[in-house]
């Protein structure tokens, strides 16, 4: 059973670790996560783009999907199925697909519409029974071909939007989607604190967690972050793995071209680097025994 992000996420900011948050693309991203974070005993969010949702053929498609993997693998750690930037249309689309978790992004928004959408989202979410996240201030990047200014969260903002509720919150300390480039000015931790102070402590979420050197990202789970986000460093094993498979004519020996061979290694790239993550990165293994 899938279920809400709230009681690991909350459990991750108490012990100060985090849980990953890895964007799922097809059926072998959601295995490779599953299995490894399941021998990892590791609790796990499975974030789903708007983009990805559509590719893998709708939100009842995945749902499907994710629930049916999960139950033929055996996975017994905590599972959550989260809507990753939904808009909102996407949010409420997600939710009545059954969802267990969702963000909703209104940080394109002027302050005063995303907080009044946020609430709206906040009490339909918490009427089902799922975990919410919200965004304040925009996150440096590209995603979905939505490019955000990268502007660092504005601490009172914050705390008026943890006010309504969220069960975790997105606010931008540096952090960028994608590649980081060259001359990246690293994670803002002063603000990091500042945010944390006029929250109360509300668990914070960092996106485009692939790319920021690591013990940038642990100093940040000790402070208060408590869900990673990570997408790019899944697709950039995979690449790498299948292209090493294809260089070394390895689908032209046999039947080396039968899908289930030809994905083979990207797929155990993925469950590798999950299970390293998880163990020695965000902290978050055997937190599921
Ligand atoms: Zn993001």
């Amino acid at each position: 059973m899938l279920v809400s992000a709230t009681e690991m996420i909350n459990k991750a900011h108490e012990g100060h670790y985090a849980i990953g948050a890895f964007n799922i693309n097809n059926m072998e991203w959601i295995k490779a996560i599953l299995l490894g974070c399941e021998a990892k005993k590791s609790p796990v969010m499975l974030g789903v783009s708007e983009g990805a949702g559509k590719y893998m053929c709708g939100f009842d498609t995945v749902v499907a999907m994710v629930k049916n993997i999960h139950d033929s693998l055996g996975i017994t750690v905590p599972v959550a199925l989260h809507l990753d930037h939904g808009t909102y249309e996407g949010a409420k689309a997600a939710i009545a697909a059954g969802f267990t978790s969702v963000m909703f992004d209104g940080s394109h928004y002027a302050f005063e519409e995303n907080l009044a959408k946020s609430k709206e989202m906040i009490e339909l979410a918490h009427s089902k029974g799922l975990s919410i996240e919200c965004e304040v201030g925009g996150i440096g990047g590209t995603e979905d071909g939505v490019t955000s200014n990268g502007e660092l969260a504005d601490p009172e903002e914050c705390a008026t939007i943890a006010n309504l509720g969220v069960d975790f919150l997105a606010a931008g300390i540096g952090n960028i989607h994608g590649k980081y480039p060259a001359d990246w000015a690293g994670l803002n931790f002063d603000r990091l604190a500042e945010i944390q102070k006029s929250t109360n402590g509300k668990p914070l979420v960092l996106h485009g967690g692939s790319g920021i050197p690591r013990e940038q990202v642990q100093k940040a789970i000790t402070l208060g972050v408590s869900k990673v986000n990570v997408n790019t460093e899944c697709q950039l094993v995979f690449a790498d793995a299948t292209r090493k498979y294809i260089e070394a004519g390895k689908d032209l020996e046999g039947k080396g071209y039968d899908p289930r061979k030809l994905l083979a290694p990207g797929t155990k790239a993925i469950q590798d680097l999950v299970e390293d993550m998880v163990e020695n990165f965000f902290g978050s293994a055997g937190k599921a025994e």
